[in-house]
């Protein structure tokens, strides 16, 4: 209704015109639609863990005089607080790399300061899992960018491998330098040996809220939001991300991210200049 209106009033503009701005409307319809829907998945994913967390709540209340029951309720109430904990983070996580200029505090980015950042996030959890940590390559790169974005998209496949990975396995974490026509960029490899990720679900895994098995990624504290903020933060960088896997054996995150220096920093720096 509402693009017939405004293709009826600006119909004398011309059919190419009026396509546009249908096709504007559409698009913006589009936006509202994916916005509804996030707001909603937001809703559902704050809703679950609240109310595990009153239900569990109750139960320790009834089970005051069983001291097992008391301390395994409470074993799980932790679970849920951590997940409730993890949502909340990742939805600022998100919200900032959607809103502000990325570029605004960019600086170089030590390659090798990133990787230990990102090992550090999963230290513990891979030491649990006795999961090896192998890095290499990161030495004397730097990439362009702003530090606290580009770690938080790192952290989050650094987290990813070692979450979807079987006790005892390796993760790899290799950085290089490529040559690319608009000027040299970093590639980091995040390596794994886990579960993998079919050819259905590797298009879909970016999506926010996507996860392949929600009980798996639940158990974990995931929230589905971790790899559509690294794919916010790789665009926004003008850089990309890609995905290897073979179900069963494993997979490999790339990141390609646009190397410091080569006159980059100073081409960017020029260009917000009034
Ligand atoms: P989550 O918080 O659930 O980990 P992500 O957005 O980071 O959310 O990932 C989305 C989904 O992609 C995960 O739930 C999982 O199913 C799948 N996934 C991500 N990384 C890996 C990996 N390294 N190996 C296997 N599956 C993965």
């Amino acid at each position: 209704g509402e693009a017939l209106a405004v293709s009826a009033r600006v119909a004398p503009l011309g059919s190419r015109l009026v396509l546009l701005l249908v096709e504007d409307l559409t698009e913006a319809r589009r936006i509202e639609a994916v916005r509804r829907d996030f707001v909603a998945n937001v809703s559902h994913e704050l809703k679950t863990p609240v109310g595990a967390l009153s239900l569990l709540s109750e139960a320790v209340m009834d089970a005051a005089d069983d001291p097992e029951a008391v301390t395994r309720f409470a074993g799980r109430m932790q679970i849920e607080a951590t997940r409730l904990t993890n949502l909340v983070q990742e939805l600022i996580d998100l919200s900032r790399v959607q809103n502000d200029d990325p570029l605004e505090d960019a600086e170089p980015v030590r390659v090798d300061e990133l990787v230990d950042e990102a090992v550090d996030r999963c230290r513990h959890q891979a030491g649990t899992k006795q999961i090896t940590i192998a890095t290499g390559g990161s030495d004397g790169l730097r990439v362009w960018g702003n530090r606290g974005q580009l770690a938080a998209a790192l952290g989050n496949l650094v987290e990813n491998a070692v979450n979807y990975s079987p006790a005892r396995t390796r993760v790899g974490i290799a950085a290089r330098r490529v040559a690319a026509p608009g000027g040299d960029l970093v590639e980091i490899a995040v390596t794994d040996q886990g579960i993998g990720i079919s050819e259905k679900d590797r298009e879909r895994v970016f999506e926010r809220f996507y996860r392949v098995d929600p009980a798996r990624s639940r158990a974990t504290g995931g929230t589905g939001l971790g790899l559509s903020i690294v794919k916010h933060v790789v665009a926004s960088h003008g850089g990309e991300v890609t995905v290897w896997s073979a179900e069963g054996q494993g997979s490999t995150f790339t990141l390609r991210l646009p190397e410091a220096g080569a006159g980059r920093d100073r081409d960017r720096r020029a260009r917000r200049l009034p």
